[in-house]
């Protein structure tokens, strides 16, 4: 092997899935600078070494592992390059995070467009994943609010691309989970706000066509919806839940608005409901996975949800609306030692009440129910590995033990046939289950085709992998056999 450089150093040890039910042993390194960053992706085409990319590790399962061999961390690149405050624009290194971005923007009106359940997550990761959020109905994807991007391919090109230049990469890049080049800069649009609260409506959903129908229903003016669902209900009771609507205030609708829209306004309290020491919220949730207590949780919170529906609606600021999980210290350490999966199909409208129920029955004939489900609308995007359909996503959250692991694997494959037979897509930054035969499936030869042509023409040796990728059987020369670093 030649020399990577003295600026390179390669760090084995474990590294995790963000739900820590997968791992792997890799080879890591975090450069500080674009520089450092190009060098080492020089060095592993140079040493014909398969390496993965990662930002902030906030996808779920492998696809930011690597096993035995080499992974870079792009968390280092953390600088927002440029803000105009005018446009509301933001050229970013791909390690700046959805929350730097914000914190940045909100001061002057500006909200980032899309943004995900935790603000984590780097704006390379998004873009890599294209990422959707509460909104993905109205204003689509977050690929469809980046302007350019920055990529460096393995071959070591540097390549402006956007919807005109290298039009064809750029529509791939955005969603292709790392495997056509690092996203070194991208600029991306935000939108105006003038609060820094929502007006937040909740909606009780007696079942699963009720919850499907309110989602139609309010799509046609709502800014933000996200469901809720009892895993527990049966019956006539399947499916049921609550249904929150957000809404933008208009300029002066909110005598508090502006004041609000101060970035340490946004950041949640240190007591949930003014009580609740947020520390104690974990060994709670701990308790509750342990005992198997989750059906009474719902139940209580679906009881709490009627209460909260017959209420008026009331203002919430935009960091509690969209990023309350992030503000409870270690949540996820309720789930150790297994962890955490998430499946999550992407259904076309007309199937979605038919695959939903038979998904809901299925987990509970199981006897293994999410912890929690969550149920959003989208629409279609261009991109080519989309994971979005004019339809309907239902999040389900599953505890990994030891005893039901393999079991727990095996219901999810059944059930993603149930998903494939009926035209539906997953999305990878949350797919732990899927084989290869999958692939195909999901985006159809032809965008199959596309895309593995890019990538022969990008990263003609196949450095780029991760095990998602192998797992999915996209893979190049050195597929997989990833040499140790
Ligand atoms: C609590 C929680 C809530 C979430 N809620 C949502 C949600 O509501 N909607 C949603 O869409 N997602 C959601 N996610 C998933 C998350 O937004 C995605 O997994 C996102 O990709 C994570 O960004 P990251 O920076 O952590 O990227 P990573 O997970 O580290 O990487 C994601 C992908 O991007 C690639 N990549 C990273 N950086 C680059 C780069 N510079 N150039 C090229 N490729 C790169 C990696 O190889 C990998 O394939 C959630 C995750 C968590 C933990």
């Amino acid at each position: 092997m030649s020399d990577p450089g003295p600026s390179i150093r390669w760090q084995e040890r474990e590294v995790r899935g963000w739900g820590e039910a997968v791992r792997a042993r890799c080879a890591v390194y975090r450069p500080d600078s674009r520089e450092s960053a190009a060098e080492a992706l020089a060095g592993c085409a140079r040493d014909g070494v398969a390496v993965a990319l990662r930002g902030a590790g906030c996808s779920y399962a492998d696809a930011t592992l690597n096993d035995g061999g080499r992974l870079l961390d792009l968390s280092g690149l953390d600088r927002i390059l440029e803000f105009d405050q005018e446009r509301g624009t933001a050229r970013c290194e791909p390690g700046v995070t959805i929350g730097q971005l914000w914190r940045r923007a909100i001061p002057h009106g500006w909200w980032p467009a899309v943004v995900p359940g935790t603000m984590a997550t780097t704006l390379g990761g998004a873009a890599a994943m294209n990422i959707h959020g509460k909104n993905q109905y109205a204003v689509g994807t977050f690929g469809e609010h980046v302007e350019r991007i920055t990529l460096l391919t393995p071959r070591g090109e540097v390549l402006e691309c956007d919807r005109q230049r290298h039009g064809d990469l750029f529509h791939a890049a955005i969603g292709g989970f790392g495997m056509l080049g690092l996203i070194l800069e991208l600029t991306v649009r935000l939108k105006r706000v003038h609060s820094g609260r929502l007006r937040v409506t909740a909606l009780a959903a007696h079942d699963l066509e009720h919850n499907l129908a309110l989602l139609e229903a309010h799509r046609g003016d709502a800014d933000y919806l996200v469901g809720w669902l009892d895993g527990h209900a049966r019956g006539a009771a399947l499916g049921r839940g609550l249904l929150h609507r957000a809404d933008q205030l208009a300029p002066g609708e909110d005598p508090a608005g502006e004041a609000m829209l101060a970035a340490e306004r946004q950041d949640v309290p240190s007591r949930l409901f003014g009580v609740v020491p947020k520390a104690w919220i974990w060994p709670m949730v701990w308790l509750a996975v342990k005992s198997g207590g989750i059906r009474a949780v719902n139940a209580a919170k679906f009881a709490a949800g009627l209460r909260e529906a017959r209420r008026p609606p009331y203002l919430q600021t935009h960091g509690a609306f969209h990023f309350l999980l992030d503000y409870v210290p270690g949540w996820k350490r309720a789930f150790l030692p297994g962890g955490l999966i998430q499946f999550q199909p992407f259904v076309p409208a007309a199937a979605a009440a038919r695959v939903y129920r038979a998904l809901l029955e299925r987990t509970q004939r199981e006897g293994l129910v999410p912890y929690l489900l969550v149920l959003k609308r989208h629409r279609a995007d261009p991109f080519l590995m989309t994971h979005s359909v004019d339809g309907y996503s239902l999040a389900m959250d599953y505890a990994v033990r030891g005893a039901t692991r393999e079991r727990l694997w095996r219901l999810c494959r059944d059930m993603a046939e149930l998903v494939l037979e009926a035209g539906g897509r997953f999305y990878y930054a949350k797919d732990a289950v899927l084989a290869a035969d999958a692939f195909p499936r999901v985006h159809g030869a032809d965008a199959v085709g596309r895309f593995l042509a890019l990538k022969a023409r990008v990263d003609p040796a196949g450095i780029l992998q991760s095990d998602l990728a192998r797992r999915l059987g996209v893979t190049g020369r050195v597929a997989g056999s990833p040499a140790r670093a």
